[in-house]
Formats: C-alpha cells, sequence, structure tokens
C-alpha cells in the first residue's frame, strides 16, 4: 500500500506548527499552537511491516513488548471496565435512536491487536468484530474464534450506520490520519452510537515532567500526541461529541512494571528472572492515558465537564 509522510500543518485545525523540544530520535517535536497537538516529521513507511510478530514478542525492548500475551489478565480486566462505561452511555441515549430491545449490541475494535477486548465483549453478549493491521496479531484474534480481519484501517470498509460503538485503544497515535479514521467510524455507527477511544496526553504533568523522555513520545510507533483539547476539536469535526474523559488505569503484570522502568532507565535486555509474584496483576497509571467516550451526535460549543469521581483534566 502507498505511504505518506507527516503533514506540514495541523491536521485538525489547519494551523502552522512549531517547533518544540527534540525527541529521541532527534527529530523536532512538532506542536499546533492552536489545538495543542503534537506530532514530529516521520517518513514515509509501512504500518503493516512495522508491526509484524517481533513487534508483540520480542527480546529486543527497544520497540514494541516483550511478552505481549502476559499482559491477557490486565487488558482483559480494563476491557470489561470500558465495556462498563459504554453500556452505560449506551443506556441513555434517546429511545428514538436505540435499536429494539431484542438486538443484539454490535461493536468494532480498530487495531484490535490479539482480541482481548473483543473477547470481553462477545462473553458480555456483543456481536463483536475488528481489523488490526499485524498479520501475527490478526491471526492470534482469530484463533480464538473472533472475526477479525487483517485490514489497515486506511483500506477497510466500514458499512454506514452498523455499530452501537467503535473503539480504537492506544491507536489514533500510530494512525498516519487519524482525522480520516475517526470519520470513518463515525459514519459507521448508529445515531447515539459511541466512539472509545485512548490515548497519551502530551499536556499531563507526566508528560511535561518528562520532557522529551516521557514514555509516551515512543518513536517510530507513535506519530501523533493528542491533548483533551484536540480530541474534542478532533471528534467534533467528525459529528461526535464527547460525553466523558478518563484517565485511564491499567492493570499490568508486576514484570510488566518493572520492565518498563528498566526501559525508561537506560536498560534494553529482559530483566534478570522474577519470581511468580511478578506475574500478578496490579493497577498502574501515570495518569497521562485519556480515556475518551463520544456519541456519534450534534457538537455542540459547550465543552463537557470531566467525570466528578476521576482527576480533572
Ligand atoms: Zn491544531
Amino acid at each position: 500500500m502507498s505511504s505518506s509522510a507527516a503533514p506540514r500543518r495541523c491536521l485538525i485545525c489547519g494551523s502552522e506548527p512549531r517547533r518544540s523540544f527534540r525527541l529521541s530520535n532527534a527529530a523536532p517535536l512538532l506542536r499546533c499552537p492552536r489545538c495543542g497537538l503534537g506530532w514530529w516529521p516521520w517518513p514515509a513507511f509501512e504500518p503493516e511491516l512495522f508491526y509484524n510478530r517481533q513487534y508483540f514478542q520480542s527480546a529486543n525492548l527497544e520497540r514494541g513488548y516483550s511478552d505481549y500475551a502476559s499482559l491477557e489478565p490486565g487488558l482483559r480486566r480494563m476491557a470489561r471496565s470500558r465495556l462498563r462505561r459504554i453500556g452505560k452511555l449506551l443506556e441513555a441515549r434517546p429511545a428514538s435512536t436505540a435499536p429494539g430491545a431484542v438486538s443484539t449490541p454490535r461493536v468494532f475494535d480498530i487495531g484490535c491487536g490479539t482480541g482481548c477486548f473483543l473477547a470481553e465483549a462477545g462473553r458480555a453478549g456483543w456481536e463483536a468484530d475488528g481489523c488490526e493491521v499485524s498479520a501475527h496479531a490478526a491471526e492470534r484474534a482469530r484463533a480464538r474464534g473472533l472475526a477479525v480481519t487483517c485490514t489497515p484501517i486506511e483500506q477497510l470498509d466500514l458499512p454506514p450506520n452498523r455499530y452501537d460503538c467503535i473503539t480504537l485503544w492506544d491507536v489514533v497515535e500510530h494512525l498516519r490520519d487519524p482525522r480520516a479514521a475517526l470519520a470513518k467510524a463515525a459514519a459507521a455507527l448508529r445515531p447515539g452510537g459511541v466512539l472509545a477511544l485512548s490515548t497519551g496526553d502530551i499536556t499531563s504533568l507526566s508528560a511535561r515532567l518528562s520532557g522529551p523522555r516521557w514514555h509516551l513520545f515512543n518513536l517510530p510507533e507513535h506519530l501523533y500526541f493528542f491533548s483533551p483539547g484536540s480530541l474534542r476539536r478532533l471528534l467534533a469535526r467528525v459529528g461526535c461529541r464527547v460525553r466523558r474523559m478518563t484517565r485511564e488505569v491499567s492493570w499490568v503484570p508486576l514484570a510488566y512494571v518493572l520492565e518498563r522502568l528498566g526501559k525508561s532507565v537506560g536498560g534494553r535486555g529482559r530483566l534478570v528472572s522474577l519470581p511468580r509474584a511478578a506475574n500478578r496483576v496490579l493497577p498502574a497509571t501515570l495518569f497521562d492515558v485519556l480515556g475518551i467516550y463520544a456519541t456519534r451526535g450534534t457538537p455542540t460549543r459547550k465543552h463537557p465537564p470531566c467525570s466528578a469521581t476521576e482527576p480533572r483534566l
């Protein structure tokens, strides 16, 4: 497929970017002065070749995950809490837009990886499909009986008005054109349907304190760096209204936390063998990953407040 290099102007509001500090690969961080979107001048590349087997299971910790499968219990737990949030928004949609009571809700997960979220959605009674650019991960998802196509979102035809929910967990920052992808997702939603996503927050305290060493300046796979304001604008552009923003809490094995800590202080190899307790999942957050839950509808000028039970943005 064709590849394309980074845009010269902000893809959300069209503004000329300002140069900020240099990132780990010496490329400058570009920031939109108007909406706060961040990106870097990435070269053209082929994502299908990048997200291969090694990305999901690699002893080389410079990129990807050392053992993605070990994250599964935590990912499933996160999936269940996300499905609860989505369910609450769907319950609140006007009766005129909700499908009949006997209709099975449909979710499509863009960039579904090995299918943890879809598997939990299926268990919760959803009709669950997805797409995944990594052939290795898509194969793993299909091996557990999920309907997953190995197609990048740019090439995927999603039928209009079909889904009650479309999700992109830690995906938008990887896309070369997140605006086009979200527009496609929004068009595939039924009115009142939920567009849910997660991504890092470049305005978070963690990002501001860490500067170029912020762990989500994860190059070359992360192309964009969002803020609450840029996401609200972007979603409004595609006809969705943000209904809830959260700071995402990950449930991860202790071993994973230690691995990431080792990476952040400059280590590259796998840590020495860890005791069995290292497989226990713990809540972990730096309050720098946003969960965004929007509904397809008419955008409004007034931004909704954040949930009272979670840190304000
Ligand atoms: Zn902008």
